[in-house]
């Protein structure tokens, strides 16, 4: 990575601002579903406690729209953090995220402590990335560290305008991410596969335009696989399928065949006669599928043409579920996938996954601690993938 990290810099009796993704599921009476959000933080948080620091975390949280919502305040984050990080020697919460209050807190902030921003989306400017805002947020440290890789695809005021005003530098969490999919995708072991799926092929057009330069092969699957058997003269019954992205997956399937990569679509399907978890299903050829039946996952003969081709890879990067994997009956050809993987990164393969419902499906498969890297951001791993450079990344200084 030629990005500057929080080991470049000597911390003692400084100010550290870091803008962290705490962005937790909360219910409604404000209790946190799952903490991975903020135990990814701790690594970086740590370092700069340890290395004589104080700090300053900024997150956003939810969706407030531009005004404060009480229920999407951070205090359970804060206190949450606290029984995270018993040697921090405080945990304070201000009610605001800059202004007079904001300073007055930070002003008081010893090392050792730390001290958590309110809701950066509280305020309208951020996501305008508003250079007023960055500056006032700059008045909170004399060192600008960014461990938001969720949020490093948005260009806000504590993602980049704030880093135009202080040395900048990416924490751990950050540094982690950008390795492992800048180093699987731009210098990977070969075989190189890539797995992509997902619902809609429009969504991730860029991202295999992107991914043909550079793979060996490239194995298509969930909902988006409808449009490219589509192009090739299939019949879908009433599966997903987009019309307005048959020529563009007909092209993409040329430009494989021009650039050497093995571009593969399923051969069979798991088929059911409604989109629900008790609907009768099948298992057929893609040139089975009648009207009234449509696909929601690949079948065994494709998971197992799959499978081989993941085990002799050495580099892999998973987006994208095989099928509906949300109901079980659906779920078995993304899990398999997700076994190939584990057995590929068992025999040394680095495997990366990218994608808010992948990693979902990986966890609950069980198999998370089996992959290489597992991507805590959704939209940033998509962007990059797309070959898109990250704003918050940009902005940090250069090695
Ligand atoms: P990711 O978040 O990993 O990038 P996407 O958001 O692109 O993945 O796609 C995930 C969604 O795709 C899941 O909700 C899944 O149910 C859906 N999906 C997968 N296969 C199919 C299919 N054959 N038909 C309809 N939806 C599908
Ligand atoms: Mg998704």
């Amino acid at each position: 990575m030629n990005k500057q990290t929080i080991r470049d810099i000597q911390w003692q009796g400084k100010r550290a601002l870091v803008r962290v993704d705490f962005n937790v599921p909360l219910d409604k009476t404000g209790v946190i579903g799952d903490d991975t959000r903020i135990r990814a933080a701790l690594p970086t948080i740590r370092y700069l406690l340890e290395n004589g620091a104080s700090v300053v975390l900024m997150s956003h949280l939810g969706r407030p729209k531009k005004k404060v919502v009480e229920e999407l305040r951070l205090r359970p984050v804060a206190e949450r953090l606290f029984e995270l990080l018993p040697e921090a020697t405080e945990v304070r919460k201000t009610e605001v995220t800059t202004g007079a209050a904001a300073e007055a807190a930070v002003a008081d902030l010893k090392p050792g402590q730390v001290l958590l921003l309110e809701n950066t989306r509280f305020d309208p400017r951020e996501e305008s990335n508003d250079p007023k805002m960055a500056q006032e947020l700059a008045k909170l440290g004399d060192v600008y560290v960014n461990d938001a890789f969720g949020t490093a695809h948005r260009a806000h005021a504590s993602t980049e305008g704030v880093a135009q005003h202080l040395p900048a530098v990416a924490g751990f969490l950050m540094e982690a991410e950008l390795n492992a999919l800048y180093g699987a995708l731009n210098d990977p072991q070969r075989p190189f596969v890539t797995i992509i799926g997902g619902a809609k092929i429009s969504d991730k057009i860029k991202v295999i335009e992107n991914l043909l330069s550079r793979v060996n092969a490239l194995l298509i699957g969930g909902g988006m696989a409808n449009t490219f058997l589509l192009a090739q003269g299939y019949n879908l019954g009433d599966s997903l399928i987009e019309p307005d992205s048959v020529d563009v997956a007909r092209s993409l399937i040329e430009k494989a065949k021009a650039a050497n990569v093995n571009l593969m679509l399923p051969t069979d399907a798991v088929i059911a006669d409604a989109f629900s978890a008790d609907a009768q299903t099948q298992t057929v050829a893609v040139d089975a599928v009648s009207a009234g039946w449509r696909v929601l996952d690949i079948g065994p003969a494709t998971v197992a043409a799959y499978s081989a081709v993941i085990k002799d890879a050495k580099t892999v990067i998973w987006n994208g579920p095989m099928g509906v994997f949300e109901m079980e009956p659906f779920a078995v050809g993304t899990r398999a996938v997700a076994q190939a993987l584990a057995d590929a990164s068992a025999q040394g393969a680095v495997t990366v996954i990218g994608g808010g419902d992948s990693v979902a499906a990986v966890e609950q498969a069980g198999l998370s601690d089996k992959m290489s890297h597992i991507s805590t951001g959704g939209g940033a791993s998509l962007e990059l993938l797309e070959g898109r450079e990250l704003p918050g990344v940009v902005a940090l200084n250069d090695k």
